[in-house]
């Protein structure tokens, strides 16, 4: 199974994927944490990425097709959920592009729908693993001692692009950029939206009902 999980910043979709790949087995391919690592590993990508990624801006689409292509022609036949990829609607045809080659393709888009005010609460409140990708909140998804990682990792962080004043940059860019690639997918495809306002729960139940329906 080869999924799409779309959503502005903050809809939750880190959460939603590592529940889906838990469950389904497949390959969690975040586009952010990738080039997070790249930047805790100083490579070539991960400098060029960096001033981008702490304004809120989006990552040149040369660097992350790239960047994905390679990620997903590593990935096991199983399949994967592709999260914070694709964000532009040229990354979404390079996207189909590349697969087409290897003659596969998307099977389901699911996109999480979300108001702005409720991004700007979650996302300020956010707190996150930098060893597995564990993602937390304050408020809403407490771990279960305060800033530490359920899985034994170690401390939680705040990373630098969830404070407010880049959140707003975030969101700007996630409706003139990301937006139109929902629209693209509705024109091909087509698109599960989830109301992504309610309880994490009831949300992957919902999400778990679409991906059974599939299998
Ligand atoms: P995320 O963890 O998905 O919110 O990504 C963190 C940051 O990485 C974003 O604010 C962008 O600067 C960059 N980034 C991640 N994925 C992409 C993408 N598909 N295209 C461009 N930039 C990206």
């Amino acid at each position: 199974m080869r999924i799409v999980l779309l959503g502005a910043p903050g809809a939750g979709k880190g959460t939603q994927c590592m529940r889906i790949v838990d469950k389904y087995n497949l390959l969690h391919l975040s586009s952010g944490d990738i080039l997070r690592q790249e930047r805790a590993n100083n490579t070539e990508l991960g400098k060029k990425a960096q001033s981008y990624m702490d304004s809120g801006a989006l990552v040149p689409d040369e660097l992350i097709v790239k960047m994905m292509a390679g990620a997903i022609s590593n990935a096991p036949e199983g399949g994967f959920v592709l999260d914070g990829f694709p964000r532009t609607v040229n990354q979404a045809s390079a996207l189909d592009k590349a697969l087409e080659a290897a003659g596969q393709k998307i099977d389901v888009v699911l996109n999480l729908v979300i108001d702005d005010q409720i991004v700007v609460d979650r996302i300020t409140g956010r707190r996150s693993c930098p060893v597995c990708g564990g993602v937390y909140h304050v408020v809403n998804m407490k771990p279960k001692e305060d800033g530490l990682c359920d899985k034994g990792c170690g401390q939680l962080i705040q990373r630098p692009d969830d404070t407010e004043e880049v959140v707003e940059n975030r969101l700007a860019n996630y409706h003139s950029q990301t937006e139109p690639v929902v629209g693209y997918y509705k024109d091909s495809i087509g698109v599960c939206d989830f109301d992504a306002a309610g309880a994490v729960d009831d949300i992957s139940g919902l999400v778990f009902k679409k991906l059974d329906s599939l299998s």
